[in-house]
């Protein structure tokens, strides 16, 4: 009996449910990943980072499979022809994947395992990416939770010490590289039409355990560090490969319940919010075309385009919203403490519709998960299920004061600030003129003059707000 174990979003040997359950139920198991033509095609940047991501995880799944005699099988082409024919091509009785919840890759499931009936191929599915999916955690009517507290009690009271135990591969059923082999195409950046990236973290699963190692010792501070920006290790920096699956789930959670103090606690239940955004998605799929509360699609947001190229470069005379994009751009990562910024002063300040950053960030991010950047979104924009309260908006200014006293991620990456002084770092606009020239930065020349005053913008952004909650 043989098998394939299609890999998607679980780049990854250790821990994985489906590579464990084909390995238990069949004798002889092939690894496959497909160079999906159907996503490649969208993307826009030939160097998009998460292709290289992709490329150094796959090669790291490489050498352990060649280890142990066998290898990876990698198409590039449409999984829906690829997957049947190899199938039929290589004969096997079953192939074994663990779910994705985005409303292409469900699609594109149910119609590989269609096809794969006609040809009497089973299609066996697990949960894998998350601890709990949608409908095990619902209300007493049977209702997905739609606000978080209730939906983390609920989890955590359903979670049981079995669901947590490592699923391990028995990797003696590999199949060897030479059965399969001349089915593999040519998988290098090149040949898929891509150029290589810099990444500013290690990919695969060796990358994952080194990062998850470090984070471990730091994860009792978490409460503390987690929203300032410049602190080293203040969050686990592990969203990639949790986005890629190069580490399982399991093995988190398992571990942060077991360190037990406020530090773990605090950060479990950012892996929760994790789940609940993938339940919203799955089961409110309507999320990724608009607002979850349908009222706030009826704004009509008078932001201007050249606001919108601005905030994307950078460029809005605003500080901490500059230094985030700027680092954004170079890295295709931000801390979560910055996504709000930047994300309210999108919405709030220049009074954009939020889908625009949405899809900057899904072109950019390096962990870019539809789940959670939707679910974030639409949180900062006052429009998600249990979001930020419209009233309520950020002041750029402030945030900065307290979440980067001394300056330090303005001055990393915006240096044309960094003489000025920790008083005045945060709006220099307003530092005296010989503080500026001691600086050596010239306001309007060397850093930009603000683009919207946040005082008359927050008032426009109530109004906004007010005249669509008002006609509920
Ligand atoms: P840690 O603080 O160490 O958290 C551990 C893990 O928990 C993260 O890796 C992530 O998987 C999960 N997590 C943390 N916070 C959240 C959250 N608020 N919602 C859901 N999961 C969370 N996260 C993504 O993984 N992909 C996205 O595309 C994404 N887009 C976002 C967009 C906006 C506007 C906002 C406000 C948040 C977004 N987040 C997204 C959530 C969060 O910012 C990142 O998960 C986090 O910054 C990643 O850094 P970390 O791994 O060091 O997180």
């Amino acid at each position: 009996q043989r098998a394939l174990c299609w890999v998607r979003r679980d780049l990854r040997l250790r821990d994985h449910t489906a590579l464990a359950a084909a390995t238990r139920q069949t004798r002889e198991v092939i690894v496959v990943f497909v160079f999906d033509t159907n996503i490649l095609r969208n993307l826009e940047d030939k160097d998009d980072r998460r292709l290289t991501f992709i490329h150094h995880s796959l090669q790291d799944m490489q050498r352990r499979l060649v280890k142990k005699g066998s290898s990876l099988l990698v198409c590039h082409g449409d999984p829906v022809l690829d997957i049947p024919r190899l199938a039929q091509d290589l004969k096997v009785q079953a192939v074994f994947t663990n779910r994705d919840y985005d409303p292409y890759a469900r699609k594109r499931d149910r119609i590989v395992e269609q096809k794969l009936k006609i040809s009497d191929v089973a299609f066996h599915s697990y949960m894998d990416q998350v601890v709990f999916e949608h409908p095990d955690i619902v209300t007493r009517q049977g209702e997905p939770y739609k606000v978080f507290t209730p939906y983390k009690n609920a989890w955590l009271a359903a979670l049981r010490p079995e669901q947590l135990v490592e699923e391990k591969p028995n990797l003696k059923r590999l199949a060897q590289a030479k059965v399969f082999e001349k089915w593999s195409d040519p998988w290098s950046l090149k040949a898929l039409g891509f150029e290589e990236n810099d990444l500013w973290l290690k990919a695969g699963e060796e990358g994952a355990r080194a990062a998850w190692k470090k984070f471990q010792k730091h994860m009792h501070r978490y409460h503390r560090d987690r929203d300032f920006p410049s602190r080293n290790h203040g969050t686990s920096g592990l969203s990639a490969h949790l986005r890629f699956g190069t580490i399982s789930i399991r093995e988190l959670v398992r571990t942060a319940l077991t360190q037990k103090d406020e530090g773990a606690r605090a950060w479990l239940t950012e892996l929760i919010w994790r789940d609940f955004y993938q339940t919203i998605l799955d089961r409110f799929s309507y999320v990724v075309r608009g607002a979850f509360r349908s009222e706030y699609d009826r704004i009509q947001w008078p932001g201007k385009p050249e606001h919108f190229e601005k905030w994307c470069r950078g460029e809005t005379g605003y500080p901490l919203v500059d230094a985030a994009m700027r680092h954004f751009e170079r890295t295709g990562w931000m801390h979560n403490r910055l996504r709000m910024v930047v994300a309210s002063f999108l919405v709030k300040d220049l009074l954009i519709d939020w889908r625009w950053g949405e899809a900057w960030f899904a072109r950019k991010l390096l962990d870019f998960d539809l789940a959670s950047n939707n679910g974030g979104w639409q949180w900062c924009a006052s429009t998600g299920c249990d979001a930020q309260p419209w009233f309520r908006i950020f002041n750029p200014v402030t945030q900065s004061k307290h979440f980067d006293p001394e300056g330090r991620f303005l001055r990393a990456h915006l240096p044309e600030l960094a003489g000025f002084s920790n008083t005045h770092i945060h709006w220099p606009h307003e530092a005296p003129a010989s503080e500026q020239e001691k600086a050596g930065c010239r306001l309007g020349r060397d850093y930009p003059t603000p683009i919207v005053d946040h005082a008359a913008q927050r008032e426009k952004a109530l109004k906004l707000f007010e005249g669509v909650s008002q006609t509920v």
